[in-house]
Formats: structure tokens, C-alpha cells, sequence
């Protein structure tokens, strides 16, 4: 039998009336509201009951037509809901009916009015619930809870009696209950409402005939409910189809850089999130340190961190948040290093959900007793955190990566089990995303690693057996390798220390040859009584000290010469300038050995050209570009057991060796020694405070924190020595520094077509002695000045830098004079002042700028003196992606 032949109302209704099963389970699956419309096309026209003893038969049916049209238009859900509550108010003789709605939320089934104390003439608009005013209860607790766990309808002659019953609503309604009927919506095997009748009128209980007149209607309930709830399945469905579909084109799209990714995938899905607001807060995903990090909280200096972490021991601090907020016109607010009152942050839910990688959804956050959410505007929009939907990015390590929160749904109610749902799967695609990312970073890092392998080659080859043989001769013309080794130095016609003054701070590389050099080099290490203590063989030595010179290409300052100066000065530091005595003598070998290291593979550019050229080695090191790659360059070498100087030290000592290389060698980052002056300025004084030597010692000694300070300074006190070293050697160092720096700034022109900074200015030229003065008294006086108080052997290198201030003033003292009377006399010819103060004007603001270059943390630094910019860094990489384990919820 087919609904198209039935045009009969009566027979519809009859139908229907005889075979609620069939009406149910047809309308539960198969449904829809055009076969409704096509199997009903004759208008009815519905009149208003006046009493339920008029109700017929027909009147039900045209009653039933009415829903029918009202089901395929646009009017929403609750609206047919209401009528049929209305009817059944009139029909069943019930005081008030109300439609509950099922969702959950963490996971916890709950129920909340939609359609609330309804009479058979109630007005829809005072019936139908704001969201904002809600009553939400789980469905454990009262009859309409009962009725949705059990999912069975129910008819309760006196609610006292029933063990189910709960006053919670009626104390809040300053109703009484006495008897109540109740039933479920079904959809297939789970319940998505309850409808419910309350106080028959004129009678104690609810009939067994009120009943089936409630069951008869509620199968209509059902269709209406159904309708609705298909329609909102099918809405989630394909926003979560479409979450997914837009993040993935989005976020393949964009594979370089997560934070960019991150954001345009969340910036997409916007439309389909349908919140007022969200906030992404990124973590920072550094699991230990910089070691010149730690210095301040081994020292006391810094209360250690005792903030929440994340499940992998991370800090949690979230670098960078991104903020949309797209209640009224759209806007994205982007904010590094986002302050703790953040309104994001501030109630301490971020940081719960990255400390425990739980989802937690909250409603009435405001009244919420555990997060803090601010409960004012906050900002001047006015705008309020009602509810909130917090939940962990994980990326395939199960690492927490970044936290996503969601507040005030649009239509004002709780964010239900869908959004849970599809925010989940939108974080989780964010997690995934950071799988590709890392996979192509890996692969493009590989590309970057042979990139820079390639340069590499081209400058450098380890040295061969001739270049070895050039050192070690031996007078029976036999390989090295035959040889005993100290014999063979012996034979090797090493300079003897004193002839080339290797032990003084003046020493000067000028007269000495590069090879000659190389043979310094070895001498240092034999002065040092390494070369025996630590079995370094004769062979290997002098091919490491020839390759690593080989590592250094031929430019115009960061040459082997500079290489060599700094190893030479650390030496000289520790022998003469008496630091040894803090040190051991495998600290000692590795601290010369890494000066000689510090600037191998230098191309004449500084960290900042690197970032602005997108050079291999910017992509491979976020910080301290340079410092990194001279780093791993001279831990390459020690991998090759041919060069391995260190080869036959203990695995502890080894290990050892790798953390002084990696702290001396970074430590040459300019950046960085603006960490560091303050904590080694406290060393010093506090080791001036004390009588005893053996107590002085000790102090350092004893602490591998101070040690390290003061490690990391003395390599800024040999990297810039040469301005320590007499006249004649610093005025000519100082012009190849110089020349190396107008030479990139030749490469910003003609490159990257950018206007070079002065320093960098070979138009600026003449100014260079006035440049040496602020670069002397900003950076170099404190250095030198605080080493002699430290020790008054190293004193020389003080009065030669205080010598070399005199000489660069009194150059820049005979420029500006030339200067001033260069505008004195264009001043006399234009008859004005305006040059002259504009000159003042001009050296005023050189004066800012080194200032504000030197204060710590200035971003101006890197465009001073030397060197490079990226400060330990905010750019972190995260590591890579799966999607996360099955979700706990709170
Ligand atoms: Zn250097």
C-alpha cells in the first residue's frame, strides 16, 4: 500500500492511529518532508480548539496536516514541537508540558529545556527556552532523566512515591509535581529528547486512555524531532566533512612553517566554527635549554621553573598566541610572548589542558570555581566569556604542541559532544599537519645538509698525507706513522714558544706564515701537556690542526689568521693570564682547541646577512646561525678517527670535550654576551671578596655553572683581541674587519638590494675611528676591564685596548675637525646654522642606536657591531605528528 493512493484524511489518520509502530519506525528512517508534501497536497485549513471536547477526529488530522506543512518549511524544530505540546496539554488535560533535549558534554549525557512549560494556549515565545537561561541537569537525576536512561516511557500517578523523582526543577520553578507523565525521542537506539506532561487537571493521575492519546502524539514529537535532528547531523557532518576538507588543502598548502599553517587551517574553518571566539595558544616545544639559559637559575640568580609541564616535561609557556575573534567584524590579533593576564590565558585552562591533554568543555564559565576566567568585558568591545571548549593539538610524538579554545557557541548554548567532535578533528589534522611539515623540513634539511656539505668541499679537504709530511719530516724518509712521535717533532721544526712569543698577550700573527702558523697551533697543545697526557698521536694532531685550516676560507678577516688568534689568546689566557688554575687540563685542551675551531667555514657574513639571504645554514639554525654551523663543523671532524684529536679519551671525557666545544664556540655569539656580562661582572666581584687563594680557586672550580661563565667570556675576550693588541697590529686588523663588513655590505646592495647600515658602509668609511671609540667603551671595555680585576696578568690586554681608544679617538677627533670646518665653511657660505645642527643631529642618533643596541634583548644589536640577530629563539620547531590517542575527557 502506497501513501499516494490514500487523499483520504480520515483513512490517514486511521492509519496512522492503528499502526504507530509502522508510523514510527517509517517516519524514524525513511521520512522526508517532500514525500510528506507529495503524498498530502490538499490544503486544510486547522481551527483553533476551543475545548478538547470539540476535538474530533478530523480535526486531529487536519491538526496533523498542519504539522506536516509546518515540518517542510523554514520554521524551526520547536515550532511544530510547541503545537503538538499544546495539543497534548489540551487533549491529556495536563497542567504544563515541556521538551527536554539530550546532549552531552564531556562525555557526561545531559538534558536542558528547550521547550518549557507549555499550556494549551502558552505563547511559543515565552515557551521556548534562551539559551542563556537554561535548566541543565545529567540524566541521572529525576523522572525525565530516568525516562532518557532508560529510554522507556513513563506514567507516574505520585512523583513521592517514585524513587526517580527529583525536586531540583520544581525548586527552581516554585512548582509542585504530583504526578507526571513522560516519554522518550528516539533516534534509532539513542535518545536526543524527552517530552513530558505534568499535573493531569480535574484528576490525580494520568489515565491508561491519557496515555495512549501521549504515546500517539509523541510518535508525531518523534517525526518532527527526527527532522530536525537529521538536518542538524546532516549540518555537523558536512562542516566536519568541510573542517577536515579546508584545513588539509590549507594545510598542505603552507608546509614550511607550522605557526603559518596552524593559522591559516584555523583562519579557513572559521565560518564552520561556529563560535564567537577563538584562541590558539602555541608551546613552546624547547625540551631543555640553552645552556647559557640555565646559567642564571644554577647560580640562584633565577628561581627555577616550577609551573606546570606538559605530559613530556616541557615548561609551559606559550610563546605565541593567535586570537580570532569574529563576533561582529572579523579580526586576528597575533601576540608573541603573550603576558599571563592575556583574557585567553588568564584562567589558568590553557595551561591545565597542555599540563594534561585533556578536552574540557565548560559552561557558565564565569561561575566556574577552578579557572579563574575573567567574568568582565575584556576588552573594550564589551565582549564576554560565557562557554568555553578547551583542547590539546598533539602531534605524533604525543606531544602537546599547542592549545586551541573555543568560546560562546553562536546560538548562545554549551558547546555540545559535535563540537567536541569536530574542534577534535580540527586539532587533530592540526597535529597531523605537523607530520608532513616535519617530514618535508627533515627532507629539505637533508637537501640543506648537502647544500652546506657541497660549500664545504669546495673550500675544504682534510689534509693529505703530503700536507702532513710537510710538519712531521723525519730524517729517514719513512711515513709518520713508523715514527715515534715526540721523536718526530723533535725533527718537526715546531717553533719553540718563546722565539714566536706565543705566550704573550701582544703576540702577533704578522710576521709568521699560515703554514707556520699551523705549527703555533701544535705548540700550544704541547705547552698545554696535553699532546702526552691525553695520547693525542703526533699524526693525527698535526692533520687535524692542518685541516682545521684548512676549513677556513680565504676572506678577508674571518680567515685562518683570526682562527688562530683566538686559539693563541685562550692559551695565552689560561698560561699567562693564570686562568689554568680553575680549569683541568682537558678543559684546557678543548678550550684552546675550540678557539682555534670557533669561526671555521666563516663566509665574511654575519648571522644577519644569513637570515636575510635565506642561506642553507639560516634554515638549518634558528639562533646563532653561524656560531651553530662552525659548531657542528668542528664536531664533524672530531667523527673522523683520522682527525680525531680526542680519540683516546675516556667516553665520559669525550662527552666532556663536545659540551666546552659547544659552550666556547656559541659563546662567541655576540648576542649572547649580553646574557652573560652581568652574572660574570658577580663572579668576579664576589671572587675579589675572598682572602683566601685556595678559596678563590675553589669557588670557580668547584662549580661548573662559574666555570662556564667564565669560559663563555673569555672566548668574547680572544674572539675580540685583536683590539687589545698594540697600534700597529689593531689599526690594520681593524680596516680588515672593516673591509670584511663593506664587503657584505656590497652583497646587501647588489643581492639582496638593500641599503646597507653604516658599519656596513664603505661610504661611511671615515667614521670608522669614531665606530672603534663606541664599539671600545660598549662592548670591549667591559671585558677587558673586569679580566684584570680578575687577574692583573691579563692587565696588558686592558692598557693596550685603552691605548688603542686613544689612538681611534684622536683619529676621530681629526675627522670631525675636518668635518666642522667642512661645515663651518658651508655654514659661512650659506649663511645658516642648519647643517651644523643637523650634523649634531646625526652623531646624536649614531649615540641612540649604540645605546639601544647594547641595552639586552635590543633586536638592533645585530646591525651594530658584528654580529648576529635572532636572540635565542622564539622560532621552534616542532618535531613531528600522528594523531592523538583516544581523547580523555574531564
Ligand atoms: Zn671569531
Amino acid at each position: 500500500m502506497g501513501f499516494d493512493n490514500m487523499a483520504n484524511k480520515d483513512t490517514v489518520e486511521q492509519f496512522l492511529d492503528n499502526n504507530p509502530q509502522f508510523a514510527k519506525e517509517y517516519y524514524d528512517k525513511k521520512v522526508k518532508a517532500e514525500v510528506i508534501t507529495a503524498a498530502f497536497n490538499n490544503q486544510v485549513k486547522v481551527k483553533e480548539p476551543t475545548s478538547y471536547k470539540d476535538v474530533s477526529a478530523l480535526q486531529e488530522a487536519e491538526f496533523i496536516f498542519e504539522l506536516v506543512k509546518e515540518m517542510q518549511g523554514t520554521e524551526p524544530m520547536e515550532k511544530a514541537l510547541h503545537k503538538i505540546l499544546q495539543r497534548i496539554a489540551l487533549l491529556i488535560q495536563a497542567d504544563r508540558c515541556s521538551y527536554f533535549g539530550c546532549r552531552a558534554r564531556n562525555g557526561v549525557p545531559e538534558l536542558s529545556t528547550i521547550l518549557f512549560d507549555v499550556t494549551h494556549n502558552s505563547p511559543f515565545n515565552i515557551n521556548l527556552v534562551n539559551p542563556n537561561v537554561e535548566i541543565v541537569f545529567p540524566t541521572d537525576m529525576g523522572i525525565v532523566g530516568w525516562t532518557a536512561h532508560s529510554k522507556k516511557a513513563q506514567n507516574i500517578p505520585d512523583v513521592k512515591k517514585d524513587k526517580h523523582f527529583s525536586d531540583f526543577v520544581d525548586k527552581q520553578c516554585k512548582y509542585t509535581t504530583k504526578c507526571m507523565i513522560t516519554a522518550p525521542i528516539m533516534n534509532e537506539k539513542e535518545p536526543i529528547g524527552v517530552i513530558m506532561a505534568l499535573n493531569k487537571q480535574g484528576a490525580n493521575e494520568f489515565s491508561k486512555s491519557d496515555q495512549e492519546l501521549f504515546n500517539k502524539y509523541v510518535n508525531f514529537a518523534s517525526v518532527v524531532v527526527l527532522l530536525a535532528h537529521t538536518a542538524s547531523m546532516w549540518d555537523i557532518e558536512s562542516r566536519r566533512s568541510q573542517v577536515l576538507l579546508w584545513s588539509a588543502s590549507k594545510v598542505f598548502e603552507e608546509l614550511t612553517d607550522i605557526e603559518r599553517q596552524f593559522h591559516k587551517a584555523l583562519y579557513t574553518v572559521r565560518t564552520y566554527i561556529k563560535c564567537e571566539r577563538y584562541s590558539v595558544g602555541l608551546l613552546d616545544m624547547t625540551k631543555e635549554k640553552e645552556f647559557f639559559d640555565e646559567w642564571a637559575i644554577k647560580l640562584g640568580e633565577q628561581e627555577p621553573y616550577k609551573g606546570p609541564k606538559t605530559p613530556d616535561g616541557r615548561e609551559i609557556n606559550f610563546y605565541k598566541i593567535i586570537d580570532y575573534l569574529l563576533e561582529d567584524k572579523e579580526e586576528i590579533k597575533v601576540i608573541p610572548g603573550p603576558p599571563a593576564d592575556h583574557w585567553a590565558l588568564v584562567s589558568g585552562l590553557p595551561a591545565y589542558v597542555a599540563e594534561n591533554g585533556f578536552i574540557c568543555n565548560m559552561m557558565n564559565a564565569a561561575a566556574d570555581e577552578y579557572f579563574a576566567f575573567q567574568k568582565e568585558a575584556v576588552d573594550e568591545t564589551g565582549w564576554t566569556i560565557k562557554n568555553v571548549l578547551s583542547l590539546p593539538i598533539v602531534n605524533k610524538k604525543e606531544e602537546i604542541v599547542g592549545v586551541a579554545t573555543f568560546f560562546n557557541r553562536k546560538d548562545g548554548k554549551p558547546f555540545d559532544e559535535n563540537d567536541e567532535q569536530i574542534t577534535e578533528a580540527l586539532t587533530q589534522f592540526l597535529g597531523w599537519s605537523t607530520l608532513n611539515s616535519d617530514t618535508y623540513d627533515k627532507l629539505n634539511r637533508t637537501e640543506w645538509r648537502k647544500d652546506i656539505a657541497q660549500g664545504m668541499l669546495m673550500y675544504q679537504s682534510t689534509a693529505t698525507p703530503n700536507d702532513v709530511q710537510t710538519i712531521l719530516v723525519n730524517k729517514f724518509g719513512s711515513g709518520p706513522e713508523d715514527c715515534d712521535q715526540k721523536e718526530m717533532y723533535k725533527l718537526a721544526n715546531i717553533p719553540e714558544a718563546k722565539t714566536v712569543e706565543l705566550h704573550e698577550f701582544h703576540f702577533s700573527d704578522f710576521p709568521l706564515s699560515e703554514f707556520e702558523l699551523i705549527k703555533c697551533g701544535i705548540r700550544c697543545f704541547f705547552e698545554l701537556g696535553v699532546v702526552e697526557k691525553f695520547k693525542v698521536p703526533a699524526e693525527i694532531l698535526t692533520r687535524w690542526m692542518y685541516t682545521v685550516r684548512k676549513g677556513y676560507r680565504d676572506i678577508t678577516y674571518h680567515n685562518w689568521r683570526h682562527g688562530f688568534n683566538v686559539g693563541q689568546t685562550m692559551f695565552t689566557l689560561l698560561l699567562t693570564g693564570k686562568l689554568k688554575k680553575y680549569y683541568s687540563d682537558l678543559e684546557a685542551f678543548a678550550m684552546v682547541a675550540a678557539g682555534f675551531c670557533h669561526d671555521i667555514d666563516h663566509r665574511g657574513t654575519n648571522n644577519l646577512y644569513q637570515t636575510k639571504s635565506l642561506s642553507p645554514l639560516a634554515k638549518l639554525h634558528s639562533s646563532s646561525v653561524m656560531e651553530r654551523h662552525h659548531l657542528e663543523y668542528s664536531k664533524t671532524l672530531m667523527e673522523d678517527e683520522n682527525l680525531n684529536i680526542f680519540q683516546n679519551l675516556q667516553k665520559r671525557q669525550f662527552e666532556t670535550v663536545q659540551h666546552l666545544f659547544e659552550v666556547c664556540i656559541i659563546a662567541t655569539d655576540l648576542a649572547l654576551y649580553f646574557k652573560k656580562r652581568t652574572m660574570f661582572q658577580k663572579i668576579v666581584e664576589s671572587i675579589e671578596g675572598i682572602p683566601e687563594e685556595k678559596e678563590k680557586v675553589n669557588y670557580v672550580s668547584n662549580n661548573a655553572t662559574r666555570k662556564e661563565i667564565i669560559m663563555a667570556m673569555m672566548m668574547t675576550a680572544c674572539d675580540l683581541s685583536a683590539i687589545t693588541k698594540p697600534w700597529e697590529v689593531q689599526s690594520k686588523v681593524a680596516l680588515m674587519v672593516a673591509a670584511e663588513f663593506w664587503e657584505q655590505g656590497d652583497l646587501e646592495r647588489t643581492v639582496l638590494d638593500q641599503q646597507p647600515i653604516p658599519m656596513m658602509d664603505r661610504n661611511h668609511a671615515d667614521e670608522l675611528p669614531k665606530m672603534q671609540c663606541g664599539f671600545i667603551d660598549f662592548v670591549c671595555s667591559f671585558v677587558y676591564k673586569e679580566f684584570s680585576r680578575l687577574h692583573t696578568e691579563i692587565t696588558p690586554m686592558f692598557n693596550g685596548l685603552n691605548i688603542n681608544r686613544g689612538e681611534w679617538r684622536a683619529l676621530a677627533d681629526v675627522h670631525e675637525a675636518k668635518m666642522k670646518a667642512i661645515e663651518d665653511e658651508k655654514k659661512k657660505l650659506q649663511g645658516g646654522d642648519a647643517q651644523g645642527e643637523r650634523r649634531c643631529l646625526k652623531s646624536h642618533s649614531l649615540l641612540l642606536i649604540l645605546i639601544f643596541a647594547l641595552s639586552p634583548g635590543s633586536h638592533c644589536l645585530p646591525h651594530l657591531f658584528l654580529l648576529p640577530v635572532k636572540m635565542a629563539g622564539r622560532q621552534r620547531r616542532v618535531l613531528s605528528a600522528r594523531p592523538p590517542g583516544p581523547s580523555e575527557h574531564l
